[in-house]
């Protein structure tokens, strides 16, 4: 791919990059919704992503190209406006750009820029984080400064966060900028502190994409958020992580019904994280599996941000030979489900379940065998 990237940087811009840098997209092992309750989260680095290839320009005009999207868009160098529309992609190199100076690096005036990617987008995977990682590594070596990996993720969260808008947590530019081959990272999301854990050989990921989102997405997840807020001030906590599953029975008769249904999710949810932890060292896949599917019946039942797509094909995938567990991946309300599966578990397998979803709901997921990879560098 970098051969690839290079090759078409030069058929937009006539010339070669100087710089091409890369970063692969996540998924969410475990840990739904635990991020901003200062709680503990597992996520795996998959084998693809986002290349970002650069070369300075003197005359300090910047043009941004993607080989998703048409011809490049020249931005000037002291226009740092949130875009739309069709070029609202660019959003994404230009919040990075604008975090840079706030993490004590220079943002390079002139280049010409494209991304390349072997990665779905918009399907929970996070290319969003792989495009603002390999941006920033790029536009880091541009400027001749290589900060700490924290640093790099942090670039990028504040590129989504504050540029973008978006309000995610730190798994995601956390995994793609610390995942490993045959690893899974795993970040305690108070500090952040970043580690990683060996995936056990035999499993394997599978990723069905329903393309499914909840009109009312957005705010869905803001109420989340207020509902686990309100769960800890009854609580007498400032998050949901130092509340444990005693603390929380002994507080249940000081909060709504509902409330409790939120905040039970995400403690029990960072007791499975940590199970998960236990089950991988001891590699007893059945165990973890189990976990998965608990985490998901969880997101069900009580956090109430799944969907009759995802439930179906957790039911369809629980069901079916070598597969240890299953559950929806990244926040919910539409989007994708995992499988964490045996080896033994192939096309047919995943066919079959892709049928009888289509018989269901009428179109066919998108079905992704997914192998784990490294995390952000500059190649
Ligand atoms: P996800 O992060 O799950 O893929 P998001 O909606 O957060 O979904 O991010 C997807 C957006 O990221 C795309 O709509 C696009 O703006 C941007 N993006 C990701 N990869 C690329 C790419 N290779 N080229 C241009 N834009 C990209
Ligand atoms: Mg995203």
């Amino acid at each position: 791919m970098k051969q690839l990237t290079a090759q078409k940087f030069r058929a937009v811009y006539g010339r070669a990059p100087e710089i091409v840098a890369y970063a692969p997209g996540r998924i969410e092992f475990i840990g739904n919704h635990t991020d901003y309750n200062g709680g503990t989260v597992l996520g795996a680095a998959l084998d693809r992503g986002v290349w970002v290839a650069v070369a300075g320009r003197p005359d300090g005009r910047r043009q941004f190209a993607s080989d998703q999207r048409g011809a490049p868009v020249e931005v000037r160098a002291d226009d740092l406006t949130k875009r739309g529309g069709a070029t609202s992609w660019v959003n994404y190199p230009l919040g990075v750009l604008a975090a840079l100076p706030v993490f004590g690096a220079t943002a390079p005036k002139g280049f010409d820029y494209l991304a390349t990617s072997n990665l779905p987008s918009g399907a929970g995977l996070s290319s969003s984080a792989a495009i603002e990682l390999a941006s920033a590594l790029a536009f880091l070596e541009m400027a001749g400064e290589r900060p700490a990996r924290e640093t790099v993720v942090q670039i990028g969260k504040h590129a989504e966060n504050n540029f973008v808008g978006v309000p995610c947590g730190i798994l995601d530019q956390g995994v793609s900028g610390f995942g490993q081959k045959n690893r899974l990272v795993f970040i305690d999301c108070r500090g952040p502190v970043f580690a990683t854990v060996p995936l056990p050989g035999d499993a394997h990921f599978w990723i069905f994409n329903t393309h499914t989102k909840h009109a009312l997405v957005d705010g869905l997840y803001a109420a989340r958020h207020r509902e686990c807020m309100a769960a800890a001030r009854g609580l007498g906590v400032s998050l949901l992580v130092e509340a444990d599953a005693a603390a929380l029975e002994a507080g249940k008769a000081k909060l709504a019904p509902e409330i409790f249904k939120r905040a039970k999710h995400v403690v029990d949810e960072i007791a499975r994280v940590g199970a998960a932890k236990v089950a991988l060292a001891e590699g007893d896949l059945v165990a973890v599996g189990k976990l998965l599917t608990a985490s998901h019946r969880s997101s069900q039942f009580l956090f109430e941000n799944s969907t009759a797509e995802l439930d179906f094909l957790v039911d369809a995938l629980t069901t079916t030979a070598h597969v240890f567990g299953a559950r929806l991946t990244g926040g919910g309300f539409g989007g994708a489900v995992m499988a964490m599966t045996s080896g033994a578990f192939g096309d047919k397998e995943a066919r079959a379940v892709a049928a009888a979803y289509r018989e269901k709901f009428g179109t066919a997921p998108d079905v992704l065998h997914a192998l784990t990879g490294d995390g952000a560098m500059l190649l």
